[in-house]
């Protein structure tokens, strides 16, 4: 056997991704089986496109009466979100934002949410100028740090809205802790976790205890870049009831075809994701080592702070993180420029790889103060690995991060003297460059990866 076959081998046999039992088999049958029984047996979900259905006499209909309270294909989607959640319902919207809109309506005016110092940009904007507008009032803390946290709930707290890991630093926070902390303060207090990052094939947040987990379906579970979609999906009747009349009487319902091609997409998650995470690990070492990289944030490397936390609480990452460049902000748009098979965009969770500048994009108009706070500077990239040959997107890295001028130690210098012409370049590459090229990636790359192992169960 040769080196390269016999390290790709090493490599499938440590991803050492447990998943949840059934996970495949339901993603791939629940929500298809009335069409199975059905007059015509389908195999897989008709798209129905009707927008009423008859009725048996006025008042009396068999399922559905109107497509904007539910239809059959949402009913099929919503019931394989729930089973990949192991959620009693799933409500889905339009996207992801409607379904965090359809959210903030199980509360209203005087009522408070304590949330995160980080948040998705969306999520911020909406929680500044919409709910505040319908006076609700958000607490922005470190939600890990419990005195705050024991500090900030009050008589008026009817929600505590997370996200992990956040965005772009890739901090965990405990869920299950923070979770216990809010019940035992409140046990009706709303628990919400946005889970677009993992996705329930690596963490079940009903499972952790929360009230509704929030999926932008729109990235990882519709996994092509061509859907846009949100989900609520929860255990208890009363918030089930609450979502759905909201669902209906909001009117931010997915379209069918859309709930058409979302059950298609869920049918491959598990082996999607096992690969965004093979290939977001590899990457990430890959980047670690790299001269022109001063630290990447990933919580699937040992070098995380919250590496061990990440472990035991999900059972892999996906394929998104964050790095910084040893350099400025120049330099990282000159890195942008150089990249090939990456593409510059917002987004994440397709096939396709994206790479983006948060302070000039999705953190844009952040006020200075938060985004230190969060880590987030101006040498900071996030990335969305993809479903590519990891060997060509090392190497489209590596090419753009030795034409930035990035160069080793660029902060320490920074801060020591005034900025000096840049070095030579030629230099740098002839001693230093990583050389990424076929087998001598799968040998330098991929078979010094280690990969962390992750939790059985919870
Ligand atoms: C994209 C995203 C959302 C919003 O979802 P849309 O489908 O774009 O409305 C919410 N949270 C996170 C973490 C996201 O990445």
């Amino acid at each position: 056997m040769s080196r390269a076959s016999s390290s790709a081998h090493f490599l499938h046999s440590d991803m050492d991704v447990i998943p949840f039992p059934k996970f495949a088999t339901n993603a791939i049958h629940i929500g298809n089986e009335p069409e199975r029984n059905g007059a015509s047996h389908d195999l897989v979900t008709p798209i129905s496109l009707a927008v009423t259905f008859g009725q048996i006499e006025p008042g009396v209909f068999k399922v559905h009466d109107y497509a904007r309270g539910g239809n059959p294909t949402r009913d099929s989607v919503e019931r394989s979100l729930a089973a990949a959640e192991n959620a009693a319902h799933t409500v889905t919207f339009s996207s992801g934002t409607g379904a965090l809109s359809a959210i903030m309506q199980l509360i209203g005016s005087g009522d408070e949410v304590v949330s995160m110092a980080s948040l998705y940009g969306g999520t911020y904007t909406y929680f500044d100028n919409i709910a505040t507008k319908n006076g609700i009032r958000i607490v922005y803390l470190d939600v890990t740090d419990a005195d705050k946290l024991h500090h900030a709930l009050s008589r008026n707290t009817r929600m505590v809205y997370l996200e992990s890991p956040v965005n772009p630093s890739m901090r965990v926070i405990d869920i299950e802790a923070v979770v216990r902390s809010v019940k035992g303060y409140n046990k009706d207090i709303i628990t919400v976790l946005d889970n677009s990052f993992t996705t329930p094939y690596f963490l079940r947040p009903l499972d952790l205890g929360v009230d509704i987990s929030y999926q932008s379906v729109s990235k990882y579970m519709g996994g092509h870049a061509d859907v846009m979609m949100g989900s609520a999906s929860v255990n208890s009747e009363d918030l089930a009831n609450r979502l759905k009349y909201l669902q209906n009487n909001m009117g931010a319902i997915p379209s069918p075809f859309d709930c058409y091609l979302i059950l298609r997409s869920l049918k491959t998650l598990h082996i999607r994701m096992r690969e965004h995470m093979k290939n977001g690990l590899l990457v990430a070492k890959f980047l670690e080592r790299h001269p022109c990289v001063e630290k990447v944030n990933h919580p699937g490397l040992p070098s995380h702070p919250n590496y061990e936390l990440f472990k035991k609480q999900s059972r892999g990452c996906s394929g998104i993180f964050s790095f910084y460049l040893s350099g400025g902000k120049t330099e990282l748009f000159k890195f942008f420029r150089h990249l090939k098979i990456f593409t510059v965009a917002a987004s994440f969770g397709g096939c396709e790889s994206v790479c983006s500048f948060p302070t000039v994009m999705s953190h844009k108009g952040v006020q200075p103060k938060v985004l230190q706070a969060a880590g987030v500077t101006d040498n900071l990239a996030r990335l969305s690995i993809g479903l590519e040959d990891v060997e060509d997107l090392m190497e489209d890295l590596d090419q753009a991060l030795w034409s930035s001028g990035a160069r080793k130690g660029y902060q320490q210098q920074q801060q020591q003297t005034s900025p000096t012409s840049t070095d030579s370049r030629r230099d740098r590459r002839g001693s230093q460059k990583i050389k990424i090229v076929n087998t001598q990636a799968t040998q330098t790359g991929v078979a010094e990866v280690e990969t962390p192992r992750f939790a059985r169960r919870y």
